[in-house]
């Protein structure tokens, strides 16, 4: 639990802090067991409380009684107050959520992917996708914050695009955010899929003590870490950070969008995959040069097999799953962490038979077993992790405590 501080100038983030109490707390929370939780005197919380109640962002109407003693009356969240939208931009699939303010999703959609040749086109369509989600939600437009747009890496947050994402050739420093902005005349910021799906995790995780320090693998159309130590995200100089893509795996094989042939990138591209499949004798029906869709197309074929208890398709995947895990394992030891949660859509389809294969390596991987395990775990948010974080990035931007910002005030 973030514990707060009571000298003045630290106002807002004991506001953040409050709200995040009072968000997680699902029966409510009393005023009392704020105090004790965040460690703030009772005047602050009551000048804290007074505000998010002036604001709307919660109430304090209902009595509770539990056990002996005086009823409590609590605060409660007022979740449909402020509402984010969540957009993924995949190579594959364009998915929209809309958020409440307790980072719960109440409306969603999804569209096949994006037209790679019409970049303009599909930010026209993304704006109207948003309408169509506000309009079928019921929600008060007016209600809406923000929308969080998710790309693949590698993206410049200060001009607002992507700079040259694998697998969505074509959308190199397309502009999203303004563009976006002006279309819906909402707030939009950009943000990467790894780091939007940790962000997610973060919000989501049950545990407060359990999402100080942990590292996120995202398998989607590529594969990326997030990286939270001490309860902070870890964003780098250009919000870039977590491109274990380009880990050497110590021998060629595919070539990689940076120009090496030796990247993790290329090793489980779907390009090698398909390859491995045609000599272990799997027909994926993927073509040389395959388009994305074909290439999902021809994944959703080996995970099929894979299901249907083929012993080479679930041989190929488990070494993917390796691959990774091995290079997990290696970051694992740099940054000690205690748990490694993997999710994203493609992970989704292949955990079952792979999850037990990565816990193995990543565990054999790590140097201090003698004092504290790792603990590879799936991501409870399913293939719309990415989107979900796009939307809690929105509302992380206004609500949630954040200790860095302090150190440049
Ligand atoms: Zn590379």
């Amino acid at each position: 639990m973030q514990r707060g501080t009571n000298l003045g100038r630290l106002g807002d983030f004991n506001q953040a802090v409050i709200f995040a109490s009072i968000r997680r707390a699902l029966d409510g929370v009393s005023r009392v067991e704020l105090a004790e939780s965040t460690g703030l005197s009772p005047q602050t919380i009551s000048n804290v409380v007074r505000r998010l109640l002036d604001e709307g962002l919660v109430r304090e109407d209902r009595t509770i009684v539990s056990g002996p003693g005086k009823p409590r009356t609590v605060l409660e969240l007022e979740a449909n107050r402020q509402l984010a939208i969540g957009i993924h931009l995949d190579p594959a699939l364009i998915t929209l959520v809309m958020l409440d303010l307790r980072g719960e999703v109440i409306a969603s959609k999804r569209y096949p992917g994006p037209a790679v040749e019409d970049p303009e086109g599909t930010v026209a369509r993304m704006a109207e996708a948003v309408e169509d989600l506000i309009g079928a939600s019921g929600q008060l437009r007016s209600n809406i914050v923000g929308v969080g747009v998710v790309v693949p890496g590698p993206m410049d947050t200060d001009g607002g695009h992507v700079t040259g994402p694998p697998l969505l050739d074509g959308w190199s420093k397309v502009e999203i955010v303004k563009p976006l902005a002006g279309k819906l005349n909402l707030n939009v910021i950009l943000e990467k899929d790894t780091i939007a799906a940790t962000i997610a995790e973060v919000w989501h995780g049950t545990d407060q003590e359990d999402e100080q320090n942990f590292v996120f693998v995202y398998v989607g159309a590529g594969i990326g870490v997030g990286m939270v130590l001490n309860g902070e995200i870890v964003r780098g100089v250009s919000n870039n950070a977590g491109e274990i893509g380009h880990y050497s795996v110590g021998e060629e094989t595919t070539m990689c969008v940076c120009g090496r042939t030796d990247c993790l990138a290329g090793a489980t591209s779907f390009e090698t995959i398909a390859r491995k499949a045609s000599e272990a004798g799997l027909d994926l029906g993927i073509a040389e040069n395959a388009g994305v869709s074909e290439r999902a197309a021809g994944m959703g074929r080996l995970v099929e097999l894979a299901d249907g208890g083929n012993t080479a398709a679930i041989d190929l995947l488990r070494a993917f799953a390796r691959r990774v895990a091995d290079m997990v394992g290696q970051l694992v030891n740099v940054l000690d962490v205690d748990k490694v949660v993997y999710g994203g859509p493609y992970w989704d389809l292949i955990s079952q038979h792979v999850l037990e294969t990565a816990d193995e390596v990543v565990n054999e991987r790590f140097s201090a077993k003698d004092v504290h395990g790792i603990r590879v775990v799936n991501s409870g948010l399913g293939p719309e992790v990415a989107a979900i974080g796009g939307g809690c990035a929105v509302l992380d931007a206004s609500l949630s405590p954040k200790p860095s910002v302090l150190l440049l005030g």
